[in-house]
């Protein structure tokens, strides 16, 4: 194996540059964790090894003729599955795409290509990231690097176990409510959920349109501020992009953050409603940034509480009307039987989706429904602008938020498999993000006492991405967690 543990991509391309080991050997390193550690991980749906191989001879030939690569060029990743790839399969996680070969690419696919990063593979999610585990997922469960007896978090499970294990550099995925964090703070890796407009969702397969976000996990904040540099910015195909800016983010996230106010919402750490190694984790980190030079003060969030049922309504009912798509007609799977139209849809729709699935669908067409639209949907909307007006408000006090990911670390398969609700409520300190619209940074902190990683996250107001990164790459300068590899992963690198 290439000794590239513990370097940056930036690191990684000045080694290319210099020839000091070819893109091929760097895709194939990839490729030989794949083969060496997936087979126990369940990170990859599909591996890209053929295509990869020949993006990566293209790159080899540039360097035997000295040109100047780009920084990301020949550098290896994955795509959480929900990304139309071109003439790749793309499954969303769900048996309905089993074996949908998309047209087109998605605008973040075709970044990629132009920076020319190598995809070696599409991975593992919740269909359509619906869970916060895996275990949703219609093909397999992926397990958590750290204890195979454990999930990796979801619905991003496969992105952040492969970064995980070096099986790519850096993976591309969604966050609608916490999707890349909460895997991220599960793997001991770092991931970033952008402002809502900041990265274009064209070709990203729809769960909630109003809270999916596009963004990226990486072994680094360094790592992660690079590839977003490349994949913010307005798209003409997908309409919410905001003209903002995009900033220099690998350059001013080293700008100093001495007299950066960073504000604890109490409502974060609620009694008997958090794990006490990760309040603990995340309060020691606080007082780094203190040392470091930031004020920390105490402030609070009141309507948290309300954050999880908004948030799934919110969510559920976007999935109601965006999964109608689905009627074996189109595309996607299409049941062997039916008697008319009405039969064939409804069979397609009971043999295509999961469980969680339907559940999803069911309970989104009954909070849309005439008579419970006031109560639910309309309800959920008001909540959702109290939640938003509550940040804004706190964002006048304080520069950023600094919280747990997860009120626990990484649980084991099947906890929480027979009570959908349990499973929802892990979500309660990510999904604020998506309904108010912020970035959220979500990078280790540290361990638990029996090894398992905890992660925390900064939160800033909208398009605030550049001064998170800044928090982000000082905290991991002055500590090690994010340099830290699973066991299985330095058993297979010393070899
Ligand atoms: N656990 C959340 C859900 O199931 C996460 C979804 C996501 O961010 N894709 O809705």
């Amino acid at each position: 194996m290439l000794q590239i543990d513990n370097l940056t991509i930036h690191e990684i391309h000045d080694k290319l540059q210099r020839d000091e080991f070819s893109a091929t050997a760097l895709v194939k390193d990839s490729l030989e964790r794949i083969e060496k550690l997936d087979p126990k991980i369940r990170a990859f749906i599909t591996i890209t090894e053929d295509e990869a191989l020949d993006e990566a001879r293209r790159v080899d030939s540039k360097i035997a003729k000295k040109i100047e690569l780009k920084t990301l060029e020949g550098i290896p990743y994955s795509a959480k599955d929900v990304f139309c790839t071109k003439g790749i399969r793309t499954t969303a996680g769900s048996k309905i795409l089993e074996n949908f070969v998309p047209p087109y690419d998605a605008t973040v696919i075709k970044r990629m290509k132009e920076a020319g990063a190598i995809l070696v593979g599409k991975v593992n999610c919740d269909p359509f990231g619906f869970g916060s585990s895996t275990e949703n997922s219609g093909f397999f469960t992926t397990l958590n690097p750290y204890d195979l007896k454990r999930v990796p978090g979801g619905s991003s499970g496969g992105s952040a176990a492969a970064v995980a294990c070096g099986m790519g550099l850096f993976s591309i995925a969604e966050d609608t409510g916490g999707s890349i964090r909460q895997p991220s703070s599960f793997c001991n890796v770092s991931g970033i959920k952008v402002t809502y407009g900041r990265v274009s969702r064209f070709g990203s397969i729809a769960y909630g349109s109003s809270l999916d976000t596009v963004g990226h996990i990486g072994r680094s904040v360094e790592d992660i501020a690079l590839i977003l540099e490349e994949t913010a910015g307005v798209d003409t195909n997908d309409a919410t992009t905001v003209p903002v800016d995009v900033s220099s983010y690998t350059e001013r996230m080293k700008e100093s953050i001495g007299s950066i106010q960073i504000g604890i919402p109490k409502e974060y750490f609620p009694k008997g409603g958090i794990d006490k190694e990760v309040e603990a984790t995340v309060r020691e980190a606080a007082k780094t940034f203190d040392e470091m030079g930031c004020h920390i003060e105490e402030i609070s969030l009141p309507h948290t509480e309300y954050a999880i049922a908004a948030y799934y309504l919110t969510a559920i009912s976007e999935v109601s009307a965006n999964l109608s798509r689905y009627d074996g007609i189109r595309f996607g799977y299409r049941t062997k039987e039916a008697k008319d139209l009405k039969g064939l849809y409804e069979k397609t729709r009971a043999e295509g989706f999961e469980d969680e699935v339907k559940r999803r669908i069911m309970l989104g067409t009954y909070a849309l429904s005439a008579g419970y639209y006031d109560a639910y949907y309309k309800k959920a909307m008001q909540v959702r602008t109290i939640l938003k007006r509550e940040f804004e408000e706190a964002f006048k006090r304080v520069d950023v938020i600094l919280a747990p990911v997860a009120p626990t670390p990484a649980f084991k398969v099947g906890e929480h498999l027979n009570d959908p609700l349990a499973m929802w409520l892990e979500d309660a300190f990510t999904v604020t993000l998506n309904p108010t619209g912020c970035p959220g940074l979500a990078i280790p902190a540290g361990f638990s006492k029996s090894g398992l990683p905890i992660g925390m996250q900064i939160i800033g107001p909208q398009f605030s991405e550049d001064l998170l990164f800044r928090l982000g790459y000082h905290f991991q300068n002055a500590t090690d967690y994010h340099e830290q590899r699973p066991e299985i992963v330095k058993q297979i690198s010393s070899s």
